[in-house]
């Protein structure tokens, strides 16, 4: 019946799939479709067996979950790949027929006020306040309450992670002479060639002359209908010589954890099956998780409660997308992996390992039977890259909690060993791009120019030090904040200007006054200095009320900007006051200024990491070799010397860059200008 109203729908379904007839049948069973009205957009008559669904259970589980009149088979025996058969008591292997299923839901909504609209929904929805209209082809309808299981789209993929297919064409043939024995049936059969893919076959034996004979591919292409018959046929003349085929069935299952793309349009737009990311996307099973999931989305609005779907524990997340990287990248591996995994435990134990309901210590049993290295490998690559996505102050933060489980292991050489390489790689390197920057140098002549300028900018603020030491610092102090400011800003999106200054002295004030004495003696380091005399003479109350203000003011700067990011780099500037100054210096200067600055240029330079490095390679080196020679020159002063040298070679970075920052500024401006 099709229908051209404008009316409102207390619920509105959209597709009548597996998902949204297992919600349909959880929310009749539980009265809650009792004088409501439904409408139900769906393109297909949902007349034919276009799928068979398996999972395993227990019959308990099957009562409470209503779903004992729609199985059609059941095993409690099962053979998987080349081992014996055994039982999985108290689970059985459930199998039911989609279109008894489809059919179950058209006879229960006899009695119910269901309009079916013939037609796939396309647009999207206007929200109002209470309601959501749904433009249809001819029509708009109102719902309060709206259920959508389209078939999920999904974003475009992260590194670490797969899309892959799970495809299968099966056969459900009645044999002439052959009898199937029907007590047990067969998953996971790899005796077939695997053509460098991931397949194996299914035995569903429904009675003792017909079963339902399927290929599967695990893999990034499905397989195909001319290369599933030649399996097919090979596997059937195993065990019969003259069959007829009746029915077939074929599909494709989403192994996938990318994200799905979906809007959120509120509590009562409720996302279900596929789309509600269902499908487990390593075995691709989802029915028993929809059935359960019907059932409480039905029991949650008798009871009126918000409805809030259960995760899986994130370790499973982890689980699945190392397993799919593999099958990703060597399909060949599949095969082992699987093999071994039902190899070393029983069929019962990897089943509820497979529905997320093992423990820890089962899960580590499993995974040391298994191809370890292939595992090992995937992790390391997975954990490296997520590393690479976490954002520089969290780096940060682990590194100092890391850096104080190292000083008091007595191990702090290993946290210096980290400094020292992360100064002569990425914290000198970042600072001797600015070549690039500079637009204007096209050849030889005005590099060298560029050098002399640089080099005089530098020589010029060294003369500013040894003229007034007092005032070449508290401009290294304002230079400084500034550019760190600067940079923390650009990355979190926030404006420039004064606030960005004030975020950059925080960071400054924290590390030296909150190591006063130590900053007191790398200051006293330095000729004619006088300006840690004031700080000298503090009493220890003085000085810890300036600490509080610090702490205080700089918290309600943060509170302010509501930031994330700036509580955990303040949080780990404190926490670093229980490590060496330099050390709280190196791991706010290494791992989050210098990593910001460096993404910043590789985003505009548009070069890989290894051309940026090679590129920065004779500045850093240049500017290395400074440092040590000045070690060998004067290594009494070295610390105070250091300190000068640093600011020379500073300056003509911060102006640098700050003129880079306005020009991206300017760029970006005129980008959304265009827009
Ligand atoms: C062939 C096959 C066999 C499977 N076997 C198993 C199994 O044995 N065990 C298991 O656990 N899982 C199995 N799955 C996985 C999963 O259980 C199913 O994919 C399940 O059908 C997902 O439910 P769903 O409601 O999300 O999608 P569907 O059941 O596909 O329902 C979606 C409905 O939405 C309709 N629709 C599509 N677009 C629109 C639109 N724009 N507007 C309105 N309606 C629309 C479709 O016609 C369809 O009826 C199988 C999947 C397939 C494809």
């Amino acid at each position: 019946m099709t229908n051209t109203s404008s009316e409102t729908f207390d619920y509105i379904f959209i597709g009548m799939g597996a998902s949204n007839c297992l919600l349909l049948l959880a929310m009749d069973e539980k009265d809650v479709l009792r004088d409501k009205k439904i409408g139900i957009i769906e393109p297909s008559n949902k007349e034919v067996n276009d799928r068979n669904f398996c999972f395993w259970s227990s019959e308990k589980e099957l009562l409470s979950l209503k779903l004992d009149d729609l199985v059609s088979s059941k095993w409690q025996q099962i053979k998987v790949s080349d081992r014996e058969v055994q039982s999985i008591a108290p689970l059985y292997y459930y199998h039911i027929r989609g279109i008894d299923v489809y059919t179950k839901v058209k006879e229960k909504l006899k009695v119910r006020n269901v309009i079916y609209f013939r037609e796939e929904f396309k647009g999207e929805p206007i929200v109002a306040s209470e309601s959501f209209i749904i433009p249809l082809s001819d029509s708009k309808i109102t719902a309060n309450k709206v259920f959508d299981s389209r078939p999920p789209a999904y974003e475009s993929a992260k590194k670490n992670q797969s899309h892959l297919l799970q495809s299968f064409f099966g056969w459900e043939i009645k044999t002439d002479d052959y009898e199937f024995d029907t007590s047990n049936v067969g998953m996971m059969d790899f005796d077939i060639p695997q053509s460098n893919y991931c397949q194996f076959m299914y035995v569903l034996p429904f009675s003792t002359s017909t079963a339902l004979v399927e290929v599967t591919r695990f893999g990034k292409e499905s397989i195909t209908k001319e290369a599933s018959k030649k399996l097919l046929e090979d596997y059937v003349a195993q065990f019969s010589s003259s069959y007829q085929i009746l029915e077939e069935e074929k599909g494709v299952i989403p192994m996938s954890n990318l994200k799905i793309s979906t809007l959120d349009y509120g509590k009562n737009w409720v996302y279900t099956g596929a789309r509600a990311n269902m499908i487990k996307s390593s075995t691709g099973y989802a029915f028993h998780n929809m059935a359960i999931d019907a059932n409480r989305q039905a029991a949650s609005m008798i009871s009126q409660q918000t409805f809030e779907r259960k995760k899986s524990p994130k370790r499973f997340n982890f689980y699945d997308r190392l397993l799919l990287k593999i099958l990703e990248e060597t399909p060949h591996h599949g095969k082992k992996i699987f093999q071994y995994l039902f190899k070393y435990q029983s069929i019962s134990e990897v089943f509820l390992f497979l529905r997320e309901e093992s423990t820890v210590r089962k899960e580590l049993s499993i995974f040391s039977k298994l191809p370890i290295l292939l595992f090992l490998r995937a992790a390391i690559k997975d954990i490296t890259f997520r590393i690479s996505m976490s954002s520089p102050s969290s780096l940060a933060f682990v590194f100092t909690i890391f850096s104080l489980v190292l000083s008091i292991c007595n191990l702090s050489l290993i946290m210096w060993g980290f400094l020292v390489f992360g100064f002569l790689s990425i914290g000198l390197s970042h600072g001797a791009l600015d070549h690039l920057t500079e637009k204007t140098i096209k050849g030889p002549k005005q590099l060298a120019r560029y050098i002399l300028k640089f080099l005089v900018k530098g020589a010029l603020f060294g003369l500013l030090w040894f003229l007034q030491p007092d005032a070449a610092f508290i401009a290294f102090i304002a230079f400084s904040a500034w550019h760190f400011g600067q940079t923390d800003f650009k990355e979190w999106n926030f404006k420039q200007g004064v606030p960005s200054f004030l975020w950059g002295l925080i960071v400054l004030m924290t590390i030296l006054f909150l190591h006063l004495t130590e900053t007191i003696a790398v200051l006293q380091q330095i000729d004619g200095l006088q300006i840690h005399q004031v700080f000298k003479e503090l009493s220890s109350d003085q000085i810890l009320v300036s600490e509080l203000s610090i702490v205080f003011l700089s918290l309600l700067f943060i509170a302010y900007h509501r930031s994330k990011n700036m509580l955990l780099t303040f949080s780990y500037l404190l926490i670093s006051t229980a490590l060496p100054l330099i050390a709280s210096f190196g791991i706010y200067f290494i791992a989050q200024h210098s990593f910001h600055g460096w993404k910043h240029l590789k985003n505009d330079l548009k070069k890989s990491n290894y051309s940026l490095w090679l590129q920065s390679l004779p500045f850093s080196s240049g500017g290395a070799l400074l440092f040590i020679l000045l070690f060998f020159v004067d290594y009494k002063n070295y610390i105070g010397e250091f300190f000068i040298l640093l600011s020379c070679i500073s300056l003509p970075h911060v102006l640098s860059m700050n003129h880079f920052y306005a020009r991206i500024s300017s760029k970006n401006k005129k980008e959304n200008n265009k827009i």
